[in-house]
This record gives structure tokens, sequence and C-alpha cells, in this order.
């Protein structure tokens, strides 16, 4: 509900870290962005789906569209409204930003002796704007991953410390989601520097802005807006609890790293690869997975060289490759590397899940291979097998 119209700045406290703002205003929030040096990063309808590109205006959004998936499929449909965020998430995720899929790390010139020159880092700051909630935390397990060790990555660190995060709270699920079974959702509780929730009903359009950071804050100045008064909070855990009962799949986690290690021999392995394709498509569009390889180019004079950085994923034959051959040679290996990795020992790497429940390697798999279909045929097995007391 939106009431009296107030304007900024007059100090965004710590008790005003929640707004309204009306749908009118939100090309204000891109104006605010834009003076602030950003350029915006978001969701957009490119290639027959949802995709995140630059944005140059509100109308870039995918204003009444949505998406239907299952396995293997995805399909856009109108919406008979006019809701800016009304889908879940499509094949893009925010690491092709933050990790860029290919990416020069030097470069070598020999005409006068030996020059190398290494990549300049990125100095654009990028606002990601329509971050969910699974996403959101997807961002979070790659900090780990890139900055958390002894080790962090450059061209990562770059773009994520001058990244804005505007995350969107899940109005809806899908068919292939499930981030409840893996605490990373429906609602966005942390991390972010704004965050939306999306209201339109009863001829009403608006958003509460919840304000993460003091950036946020700062962004939030120029934007007009009113200040919530008290049912705000009550409005995003409803619509985040409706969400939350329409999510498509459920995964059983408990124990689930245990389940995994004790059970490298299942038969389920080789069931489930003589489906799995090893296409690498389910790596691709995953928001955590993060493996990636280099290669060494030459112009045709042999002077200039350069070196590149590139996905790769464990389901290529070539990603284990030694002097003695390959390391996982059978899809039965590859596949069983990238569940039990994502699910089990990712813990011990990062003392996390690798998985958020987003559902893209369940929609986007050709053969529709579902990641929580293999934990609960195995979990099934060990369940049946158990000895009953007498
Ligand atoms: S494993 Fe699948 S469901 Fe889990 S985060 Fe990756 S793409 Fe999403
Ligand atoms: S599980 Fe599906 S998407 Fe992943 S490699 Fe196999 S066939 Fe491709």
């Amino acid at each position: 509900m939106i009431s009296k119209n107030e304007s900024f700045p007059d100090a965004l406290s710590a008790e005003k870290k929640v707004v309204f703002v009306a749908r009118k205003d939100l090309p204000a929030l891109f104006d605010s962005l834009w003076t602030n040096g950003f350029r915006i990063l978001g969701p957009t309808l490119g290639e027959g789906a949802i995709v995140y590109d630059e944005l140059n205006g509100i109308g870039d959004l995918p204003i009444g569209w949505t998406d239907e998936q299952e396995g293997a499929t995805y399909r856009l449909k109108k919406r008979d409204d006019e809701a800016l965020f009304g889908y879940n998430v499509g094949p893009h995720a925010w690491k092709k930003f933050l990790f860029p899929p290919k990416h020069r790390l030097w470069s070598a010139e020999a005409s006068n002796g030996l020059k190398i020159t290494e990549e300049k880092q990125a100095t654009q700051k990028y606002a990601l704007f329509g971050v969910k909630a699974c996403e959101l935390k997807a961002i979070l397990i790659q900090d780990k991953v890139f900055l958390g060790g002894e080790h962090v990555d450059p061209v990562y660190q770059a773009r994520r410390e001058d990244a804005l995060l505007i995350a969107v709270n899940c109005t809806q699920a899908g068919k292939t989601c499930f981030c409840v079974s893996m605490d990373a959702g429906p609602r966005a509780e942390s991390g972010f520097d704004l965050c939306l929730t999306e209201i339109l009903k009863e001829g009403e359009h608006y958003f509460i802005v919840e304000i993460g950071s003091a950036q946020g804050a700062e962004i939030m100045a120029n934007v007009p807006h009113s200040y919530e008064t008290g049912e705000a909070e009550k409005t995003i855990q409803t619509i985040t609890a409706k969400t939350a009962k329409q999510m498509g799949r459920v995964m059983d986690t408990e124990n689930i790293q245990s389940l995994l290690q004790d059970n490298f021999d299942h038969p389920r392995w080789d069931d489930v690869a003589s489906r799995c394709l090893t296409c690498a498509n389910c790596t691709m569009a995953c928001p955590t997975c993060f493996c990636s390889t280099v290669e060494d180019v030459t112009d045709i004079t042999g002077n200039h060289a350069e070196r590149w950085r590139q996905w790769d994923s464990c389901f290529t034959m070539d990603f284990t490759y030694m002097n003695h051959g390959h390391a996982r040679a059978s899809a039965k290996s590859r596949y069983r590397q990238w569940m039990t990795h994502k699910l089990s020992a990712w813990f011990d790497q990062f003392g996390t899940s690798g998985c958020v429940g987003c559902g893209r390697c369940i929609t986007w798999c050709p053969v529709a291979i579902d990641i929580t279909e293999e934990v609960s045929a195995i979990r099934e097995s060990q369940t049946a097998a158990k000895p009953t007391s007498s």
C-alpha cells in the first residue's frame, strides 16, 4: 500500500530500512543507479527465454511475461498482468558477469624482446538487478570459492567488489524449483544492497524495498518513496510463504553427505549414466559450478600469444586428462563426480552445499535428468535395504 510520499535524504536510519516505491517511480531507481556510475544488468527477453543482459530502461524487463518449466522443458508465456518479476529463473546465471565464460588473462609480444602484459581488471561498476534468493545464495557460495581461501581470484574479486546486488523476492515458484529444500529461498534474507517485493493487486502496483546496506540507502536517496506503516514484513512473509508451497520439487537433504559417500558403487550410477549425454549443460547453467580451463593461442607469426581462461566442466572428457589418460573416462564416473561434489564434498571444501535448488540443471538437461530424483532413488533403495526390527 502506498501512503504519503516523502523524499530522501532525511537520513535512512536503521529504523527506516523498509520503504514503498510506486511502480511509476521505479524508473527513478534506474536513474539513481546510472547517476551513481552503475551499469545495470538484469532480466530481459532474448533467445526465446528470460536471460540476463544490460538493461537500458525499465522497458527492457520482461514485463507481462512468465515461464513454464519442467524437466527438459522451458516455455515463455504471456501473463494476464504487467508484472515485472513474474517469472522463475532462466538459463543464465549471474556468474556470467562475475566469473566470465571467456576471459583473457595475459598477452605476450615477442617482436622487441618478450613483453608480457597482464589483463587489467574490470573497473566498471555493475548493479545486478533482479537477483532471486537462490541466486543470491549462489553468489555467496561463489564468494567462498573465489575469495574465501588462500588464493583469491583477482578477476572475480574486481567484479564482485563493485557489484551492487538488488534482489527480488519470488512471488511464484516453478515446477523445477526446490530452493526451500536447500534453505536458499524463496525469500532473500541477507547479502543484498536492496531487496524488492513486487505487489500487484486490486489495481495497485508497487514495491516493498528492503534496504540492506549504506550503498543501497544512498541509491534510494534519489527515489521517491513512502515509509511503510508496519504491514510490510507481514506482506513479504505471506507472499513468500505462498511461493514456498508452490515448489515443484523437493530434496530430502538429511545426512546427504554420508548417503552419497556410502553409495559410491550404487547401481543407480549406471542407470543415470545410461541416460546422461555428458553434454555439460547442467554445469553451464548451474549458478555455483566454477570449473575452468586455460588455453594458449598464438597468431600466425608466432610473435603474439594470449592466455585465455574459459568455463569448463567435470562432464567434458578433457577436463581430467593427465599423462596416463582420463581420470574419469566413463559417463558414470563424471555424473557421480558432479552430484557427489555438489551435495557432499562441497561441504568439506566450503562448509556449504553446492546446490541452491534453482532447478536449472533439471530444466536445461536435454534428457530431463533430475538431481532430486537421483537422490531419492539412492535414498529409497537404502531405506528398503534396512532390516526391520521384529
Ligand atoms: S545443481 Fe542444479 S538445482 Fe542445484 S544449484 Fe546447480 S543448477 Fe541449481
Ligand atoms: S545430466 Fe543432463 S545436462 Fe548434465 S551432462 Fe548429463 S545429459 Fe547433459
